[in-house]
């Protein structure tokens, strides 16, 4: 992995995520505070300005910096739980390199694993989780069985976008959407939604 790519991901993530500001922030307001999109926005952002600073790092420099930004300026629920994706991210590649998809896989799966233990959620919950678990769990075999990045990142956009639509039949039983009982079905995860956006937008950058 190139700092390069990092850099364009966060560009192509602020993108999609402007481009969709009717989407997530309706979502939110429909089962949330209504302010995911702010947030989301503004971590964006925030990482994009970070260019001068990033391209001057290792990779895994750059993910631990954008993981100690987003801490202070997502703020949600999201930002805690995206910060601390990235930073276990880094540290993961640091531990064991950055050369191949498997380790390029392996820590976005540990990634998914801080957020799980961050925020005490799993599958099914309604969160973010529904399209982050299932991209990782896929990530990870299709990098093992030696898949091209073309082939991965057009399975992990369709992956990411049944797992978005899976939030739609579930009851939440974490993050403000939990107090909504069944009044929450029918409606979309925002934090579902902006995933499933920023993966298939990283996707077409491979
Ligand atoms: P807040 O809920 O504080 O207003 P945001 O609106 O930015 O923060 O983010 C809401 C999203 O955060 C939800 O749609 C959900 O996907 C995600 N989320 C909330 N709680 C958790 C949790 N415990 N684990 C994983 N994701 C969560
Ligand atoms: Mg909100």
């Amino acid at each position: 992995m190139k700092t390069d790519f990092i850099f364009d991901a966060a560009q192509a993530i602020q993108r999609t995520i402007l481009a969709n500001e009717h989407t997530l922030e309706s979502l939110d307001r429909e089962i949330g505070d209504g302010d995911h999109y702010i947030n989301m926005k503004r971590g964006a952002t925030t990482v994009v300005d970070m260019q001068a600073e990033l391209v001057t790092l290792s990779p895994e420099a750059a993910l631990n910096k954008i993981g100690l930004k987003l801490l202070s300026t997502i703020g949600g629920a999201s930002g805690p739980l995206l910060a601390s994706f990235f930073m276990c991210m880094s540290k993961t590649l640091k531990e064991h390199g950055d050369d191949s998809l498997p380790k390029i896989a392996a820590a976005f799966a540990a990634g998914v694993q801080a957020i799980i233990q961050r925020g005490k959620a799993n599958l099914g919950e309604k969160t973010m989780l529904d399209v982050l678990i299932p991209v990782a769990t896929q990530f990870e075999s299709l990098a093992a069985l030696g898949h091209d990045a073309k082939l991965i990142a057009s399975a992990l956009t369709k992956t990411a976008e049944t797992g978005m639509l899976s939030t739609q039949d579930l009851i939440a039983t974490k993050g403000r959407a939990a107090g909504l009982g069944e009044r929450a079905i029918g409606h979309i995860d925002p934090g579902a939604k902006s995933c499933q956006l920023m993966i298939e937008a990283v996707c077409q950058l491979v």
